[in-house]
């Protein structure tokens, strides 16, 4: 099918039936913006891929396949989601990671290079600043990773830059902090079962799925004393990849951006949030801290509304939790 030739150009999706990757590919879908993603469906799924989406099985890694869905669907800018990114799994299979996220980003951006489509936007992360010293976190602050999951990310992150440099291939790096909640239209959301992140950890211990959440640390140097985060809808984080790309298509120059509101909670005032919104207790249990969490990570946040002119439209934390929630029962329990 991907051989079939189009008038429009694409932009390339890896990883659209994804968590993140198919909520782009919906906020594409609803500006008008023709896409193709490949996924090996590892932990996608693929009716998290709208309908008009074409959808490619197969692996990134192989050069053969990008080339070839590039040139059949006449791709002229990519947006790549797909990598591993659990930081706990990073840390026992390094190898794994830095295959996953560094080399198979190798090969796309040299597949990039080759095809001559001189426009990217990366999925990176917080994780690359480590344990920072102070909040909000600028994008000038020093990369420390203290995992493989971060440094495998950074490592993309300098392929770029030097991709940029040597072969003028554009790139927006986008620095993720804590994404959640679900598309509002409940047509995607966070599905992989084994999850690990707080809110939706949250959420299952309230439906009864899991039988508690347990709070990592509460001896934190924070007011509650547990972690702050800055969670960002992952709707507006959706939007936010939207105005990136039609940022390189206008002829736009590199960007390294945070991703987040500028704004922590705890997570005692996730939970609290929770309960709030759903009107019922979230069975918790206070527990050690988790090896390698650093105490706040918050954004500083300007420099996206400053380059993209992103205004979120879903930022408070009762309306990201209240739409994970929302998704979270809708899945089979
Ligand atoms: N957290 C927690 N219990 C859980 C999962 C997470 O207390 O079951 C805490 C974690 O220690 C951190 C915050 O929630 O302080 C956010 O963790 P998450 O894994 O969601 O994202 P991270 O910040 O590690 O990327």
């Amino acid at each position: 099918m991907f051989e079939e030739s189009e008038d429009t150009p694409r932009v390339l999706v890896t990883g659209g039936a994804g968590y993140i990757g198919s909520h782009v590919l919906h906020a594409l879908s609803d500006a008008g913006i023709p896409a193709v993603t490949i996924d090996n469906l590892s932990t996608g799924r693929r009716a998290a891929v709208p309908d008009s989406v074409p959808l490619i099985e197969g692996d990134i890694g192989s050069a053969d396949l990008l080339e070839r869905v590039m040139r059949g669907h006449r791709v002229d800018a990519v947006m790549h989601f797909a990598g591993s990114i659990v930081v706990p799994e990073s840390v026992e299979k390094p190898f794994a990671y830095y295959r996953n996220n560094t080399v198979n980003s190798l090969t796309l951006a040299e597949a990039c290079v080759r095809m001559g489509i001189d426009k990217i936007v990366f999925s990176s992360t917080a994780a690359v600043y480590g344990a920072p010293e102070s909040v909000p976190i600028t994008e000038d602050a020093p990369t420390i990773p203290i995992n493989p999951y971060g440094a495998s990310k950074l490592m993309t992150e300098q392929m770029l830059r030097d991709a940029g440099a040597a072969h003028g291939l554009r790139s927006v790096i986008l620095r993720y902090f804590n994404v959640a909640g679900a598309d509002p239209a409940g047509r995607t959301g966070q599905a992989t079962p084994v999850a690990t992140h707080l809110i939706k950890v949250a959420c299952q211990a309230l439906l009864g799925r899991r039988p508690a959440l347990s709070v990592f640390g509460t001896d934190y140097p924070t007011p509650d004393g547990t972690c702050i985060r800055d969670y960002i809808h992952v709707s507006d984080l959706a939007d936010a990849h939207v105005l990136a790309l039609l940022h390189l298509r206008r002829g736009g120059g590199s960007l390294v951006l945070n991703c987040g509101y500028g704004r922590g909670a705890s997570v005692h005032e996730v939970v609290r949030t929770l309960e709030a919104v759903s009107g019922e207790p979230v069975p918790a249990a206070l527990a050690e801290r988790r090896p390698g969490d650093p105490p706040q990570l918050v954004a500083a946040a300007a420099r996206i509304r400053e380059q993209l002119g992103w205004i979120p439209k879903h930022d408070r934390l009762e309306e990201i939790v209240r739409s994970a929630l929302a998704w979270e029962r809708g899945l089979e329990g």
